[in-house]
């Protein structure tokens, strides 16, 4: 009864989009979440679905999770709120408009068949008109967007379970043990036997790699985000500051959600997160300095969501170096959600096939012993 091909530790957007791809191929998989799925980042984030700005090396995993995006429909029954509405990083200066045209350049180097598009400034303006006047020009990808992040999380469980994958939340894996043939976790009181171990326990995850035979230097962090009541439509894409701290988005019922990086302090084992009024105060002064028209906003709730990252800013991707039969996705450094979709489904290839569709060795899980830290 406790025994399946795969079991997979956490029920966030990772775990869920790497049981569904996996119970698809016929495997039979578990989940264990120690809350409920979706209860930390994957349910909470800000639901940016954007490729724009990201770090090269991530870029084609990026660039093919928004294919999977755009055909969620059809793959989990549900489009998650997806909403490709672009996203726009604004330049404020001469020198920041340069470097946002070397990005663009940059990804038009890659070959990808992606581009980073320069607006010009009368451009700018006609996409974001409540902007205010002194912006130079920005970066824009017309169908990057934003989504529902709870909606998400739990659309990719449920067409999981109809696809035959076990979810058991409120349920606490504890030390996996390798038993010659097949993996061994404690849950409570049962204990769990799986052929394939897969570690998905996002700023949890650092732990348990470390006891594995993994160590990373994940760390745990609370990324920060407040909403305002509704207020009139002024703003379609999603907004980004290439010289700022930024993360700014109006949603269709009118409500605008400001983020932009501020971290607060958290605690792994109360789930506990801080709020840093500093930094959701900074984040709100620069919402109103780039709209004017956000001085007459109210906020009206703010949270904070746990979060795990790596000094580089990339996740970790794939098997491990230290153990057999166990694979780990966790270090998304808060931009995670637009990738997991790809992300389930190259584990899952890793998984059935014992190779992925596309390369991983820049997410290389001892690539910081490489580098000398532990
Ligand atoms: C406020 C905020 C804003 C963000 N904004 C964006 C954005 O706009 N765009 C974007 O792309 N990304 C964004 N992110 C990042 C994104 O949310 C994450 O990278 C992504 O959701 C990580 O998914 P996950 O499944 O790895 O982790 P999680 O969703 O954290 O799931 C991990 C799960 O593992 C469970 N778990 C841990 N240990 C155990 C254990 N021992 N046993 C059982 N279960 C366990 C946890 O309870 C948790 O539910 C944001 C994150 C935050 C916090």
């Amino acid at each position: 009864m406790n025994r399946t091909d795969v079991l997979i530790i956490g029920g966030g957007l990772m775990g869920c989009a790497t049981a569904l791809h996996l119970a698809l191929r016929g495997a039979s998989v578990r989940v264990l979440e120690k809350d409920y799925v979706g209860r930390h980042a994957s349910g909470v984030n800000a639901g940016g679905v954007r490729t724009l700005g990201r770090a090269l090396p991530e870029l084609p995993l990026s660039v093919a999770a928004k294919r999977e995006w755009l055909n969620l429909p059809e793959l989990v029954g549900d489009d998650g709120g997806f909403r490709p509405v672009g996203q726009i990083r604004i330049a404020e200066t001469d020198a920041e408009m340069e470097r946002l045209r070397t990005r663009s350049r940059a990804v038009d180097a890659l070959g990808l068949g992606y581009r980073e598009q320069i607006l010009q400034r009368e451009d700018l303006y006609q996409q974001l008109p409540a902007l205010a006047p002194h912006c130079v020009g920005g970066l824009w990808v017309p169908d990057d967007g934003y989504a529902l992040p709870y909606r998400t999380t739990a659309a990719f469980r449920r067409q999981a379970e109809a696809s035959g994958a076990i979810f058991q939340e409120g349920c606490k894996a504890e030390l996996p043990r390798w038993a010659g043939t097949r993996w061994m976790v404690r849950a409570g009181a049962s204990t769990y036997h799986a052929a394939t171990l897969v570690n998905c326990a996002g700023a949890w995850a650092g732990r348990l790699a470390s006891v594995l035979g993994d160590p990373t230097p994940l760390r745990p962090d609370g990324s920060m985000l407040m909403i305002t009541a509704r207020m009139e439509r002024f703003v379609g894409p999603v907004v980004g500051a290439a010289g700022r701290s930024l993360s700014f988005k109006q949603f269709e019922n009118g409500t605008v959600l400001i983020g932009g990086g501020h971290r607060a302090p958290v605690d792994l084992d109360t789930n506990h997160t801080g709020i840093a009024l500093d930094g959701l105060a900074k984040a709100a002064r620069t919402a109103c300095t780039l709209f004017p028209i956000m001085r007459g906003a109210q906020a009206v709730r703010c949270w904070s969501g746990i979060e795990g990252f790596l000094p580089d800013g990339l996740p970790v991707i794939g098997p491990s170096r230290a153990a057999p039969a166990l694979l780990h996705a966790f270090g998304f450094s808060a931009h995670g959600f637009q990738l997991a979709p790809i992300v389930g489904r190259l584990l899952a290839e890793l998984i059935g096939d014992g190779a992925s569709s596309m390369p991983l060795n820049a997410f290389a899980v001892d690539r910081f012993q490489e580098a000398g830290s532990s």
